[in-house]
């Protein structure tokens, strides 16, 4: 008998579980927003409302025998009542519940003794300038809740800019230090019903303006390094019983220290390369993991593989078939459209992933430069390549 699965959240995450879920018989049922929502084609059912619409989540459960989460941008308190009454939510609803705030997300991290930058909750009750006196600047700041791809994230340069934003959003804030990191770095790992742990290679990413725009795995980091961020995934996900895939996002800095940015409670952007370029798919893994199944091998079956986002530069309908052709033509590459029915700026439209036989720091650039030169306009290419 087939497992039938309940997803909140109907993007593009989900869409990529499309062939795992096929290959393992699970049956999929999506609550999302709206029927142009890119999963919404691949799923037997659909329940359209917002990921927040508890009792959208108590129809669904109705329809599945598992409900796991592609946003977890959710309401923990109604759902918890559903969960009381035996409703099987994976990763259950005890390990998002410390992700959800970053404030807390990093309190947590500090008591598990994981290495994060100096962070604070700003007050609305007390001084600006005295909360943050320890940290100089640039400091980030950040909203507490429903931030991504760097929505709510600012870099500020000074205390006028600070005021000025946070007296214009009576919002709950983190406020941390500046890293001035060397790299970015991510790692996808998954935990079992049984408490079995996977984990993929360290990749390398690149944010601009806050955004993913492309990663390649592996990471040029030493083996101490690799094994850093494998025990502090180990840790994690043992210490919140977790189950699922799970991404955490890292700093690494001049002097080789790893500090965590951000836990991702689901499939992330930095584990799409594993789609094409890996054993398992991360979402494949994430079917097994929640579906109770065991987990299998994470390993590259090529030298190394680049991942580049498709993200939007203008408003439009377009399917942008001629760059998509053109970026198909290129060798080893595979491209993901995700089907949504309008590009606006920054959006992730799709991704591309191209396999190489070995780990080549120049060919990789080329490859960096060659897909951003057909897929942007020339000012809006990408001005940062891989060392
Ligand atoms: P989001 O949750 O919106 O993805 P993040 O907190 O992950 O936001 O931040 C997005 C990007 O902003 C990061 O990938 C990094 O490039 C930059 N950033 C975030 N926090 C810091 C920090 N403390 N120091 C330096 N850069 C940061």
């Amino acid at each position: 008998m087939s497992i039938k699965l309940g997803i909140i959240g109907g993007g593009q995450l989900a869409w990529m579980m499309a062939d795992a879920a096929n290959k393992l018989g699970v049956e999929l049922i999506v609550q999302t927003p709206s029927p142009n929502d890119p999963a919404v084609s691949i799923a037997q059912d659909s329940i359209f409302a917002a990921v927040d619409d508890a009792a959208a989540t108590e129809i669904l459960a109705t329809k599945c025998d598992i409900i796991t989460f592609e946003n977890e941008f959710v309401n923990l308190t109604a759902l918890s009542l559903l969960e009381k009454q035996g409703v099987c939510f994976r990763p259950q609803l005890s390990a998002l519940a410390p992700l959800l705030d970053k404030y807390e997300q990093r309190c947590y991290l500090r008591d598990l003794d994981l290495p994060v930058p100096q962070f604070l909750a700003l007050s609305e009750e007390k001084n600006l300038e005295s909360q943050i006196e320890n940290l100089g600047f640039p400091v980030v700041l950040k909203t507490r809740r429903h931030g991504y791809d760097g929505q709510g994230t600012f870099i500020i340069p000074d205390f006028l800019t600070l005021s000025k934003i946070v007296n214009q959003r009576h919002t709950p804030f983190l406020v941390e230090e500046f890293v001035p990191f060397t790299k970015e770095l991510a790692i996808i790992a998954a935990r079992s019903v049984n408490g079995e742990i996977v984990i993929y290679p360290a990749v390398e990413t690149l944010q601009e303006e806050q955004v993913c725009r492309w990663v390649i795995a592996p990471a040029k980091i030493t083996k101490e390094q690799s094994l850093e961020i494998e025990t502090i995934a180990d840790k994690l996900l043992n210490s919140l019983q977790y189950v699922g895939v799970f991404g955490i996002e890292l700093f690494l800095t001049a002097e080789g220290k790893i500090l965590i940015n951000e836990i991702a409670p689901r499939t992330h952007n930095s584990g799409h390369f594993s789609l094409d370029a890996c054993e398992t798919s991360q979402f494949e893994q994430h079917l097994r993991a929640v579906c109770g199944l065991a987990l299998t091998n994470t390993r590259l079956h090529c030298g190394s593989a680049v991942m580049v986002n498709l993200l939007g530069y203008e408003t439009s309908q377009s399917d942008y078939q001629k760059q998509r052709q053109q970026l198909a033509n290129i060798p080893q590459a595979t491209v993901h459209w995700y089907g949504k029915t309008e590009a606006r700026p920054g959006r992730k439209l799709g991704h591309i992933t191209v396999l190489l036989e070995q780990d080549n720091r120049n060919a990789v650039k080329n490859i960096i430069h060659k897909i951003e030169s057909i897929w942007y306009p020339p000012a809006k290419s990408c001005q940062n390549f891989p060392e």
